[in-house]
């Protein structure tokens, strides 16, 4: 390639990086705007009992309506945020958004009465010193119940992360649920597992499989149902794509599940329409 008489830049390094990074640093700062530009968006997938077949809750969803490359999802930009102090402040708008959407669903919809909001919190949120507050903070302003709200946050975060104990006792102590999300794919130990505050196991989506299996996958969702049951933690399944597999999961043991069966990841005038007809509406792909 020609490049290398461009200009005294493409003597130092690879060709191309020098572009990756500019790109790289550009999508950062269009980050940083689209936080006080409204361009992110809070999509939200219900948490189906099993046992009713409705919901008992929903998760927040954050995704970046792009005004050039469209609708993105996190894996195309949180880790983008994760070097700063951006993914905090993500994650505190995702919940105050989020916050006000499940309060406006439980006080119009039938079938919002009692819903509960999950939201995501990336390990730098769980060490803010004033976490507790600001948490406190937000359910107060959009009027939620500390009872409603679950903290999903990763074995890793929580065990990396030694300011996180205190705080997650400390939450815990005011009615607000921890939920162990992707469960089954960190690589902590079952005897430091147990020391963690937490409710809620979900089972992450790679140990779910055709609902007519017996591999080990099925083994470990046993297992871990088995777990919950021993401990007195509620147990989620996520990506249940199929009828079957909720079946299969009801019959485990799990309480709840989630999954492309019952709703995607939709926008709140989606899921209200959702909340309003779930049972006559046939659960599409
Ligand atoms: P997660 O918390 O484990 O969320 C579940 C992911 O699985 C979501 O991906 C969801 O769209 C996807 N999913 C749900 N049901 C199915 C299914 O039946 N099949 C398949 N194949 N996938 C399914 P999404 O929305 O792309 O989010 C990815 C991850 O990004 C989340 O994983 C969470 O760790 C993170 N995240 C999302 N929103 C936030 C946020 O506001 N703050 C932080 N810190 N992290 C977030
Ligand atoms: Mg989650
Ligand atoms: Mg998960
Ligand atoms: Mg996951």
């Amino acid at each position: 390639e020609a490049k290398r008489g461009k200009s005294l830049g493409w003597c130092l390094y690879e060709p191309g990086m020098g572009e990756a990074r500019q790109a790289q640093a550009q999508l950062e700062a269009e980050l940083e705007n689209a936080l006080l530009d409204d361009e992110l968006v809070v999509y939200y997938q219900p948490v189906v009992s099993l046992a009713t077949g409705t919901a008992s809750g929903v998760e927040a969803l954050v995704r970046w309506q792009h005004p050039r490359d469209g609708l993105l999802t996190p894996a195309q930009f949180l880790p983008l945020a994760e070097g700063g102090d951006l993914i905090e402040r993500i994650d505190a708008w995702v919940m105050r958004r989020a916050a006000r959407d499940v309060r406006s669903w439980q006080q119009s919809l039938p079938a919002g009465r009692g819903l509960h909001l999950n939201v995501n919190f990336s390990p730098a949120r769980l060490q803010r010193p004033d976490l507790v507050a600001e948490v406190l903070d937000e359910l107060a302003a959009a009027g939620l119940d500390p009872h409603d709200l679950v903290l999903e946050v990763t074995e890793t975060a929580v065990l990396e992360v030694g300011r996180a104990g205190p705080h997650l006792a400390q939450l815990r102590a005011r009615g607000i649920r921890v939920a162990l999300d992707d469960f089954g794919t960190g690589y902590s130990s079952l005897a430091r597992l147990v020391q963690v505050p937490v409710d809620i196991l979900k089972l992450d989506r790679c140990f779910v499989h055709d609902g007519h299996e017996t591999g080990p996958s099925v083994a470990i969702a046993q297992a871990v149902a088995g777990l919950g049951r021993a401990l007195g933690l509620d147990t989620v399944a996520e990506g249940i794509e199929t009828a079957e597999q909720a079946e299969q999961m009801r019959v485990l043991g799990y309480a709840g599940a989630q999954g492309y069966h019952f709703s995607r990841p939709v926008p709140a005038a989606e899921l209200t329409r959702w909340l309003t007809g779930e049972r006559v509406r046939p659960a599409g792909p």
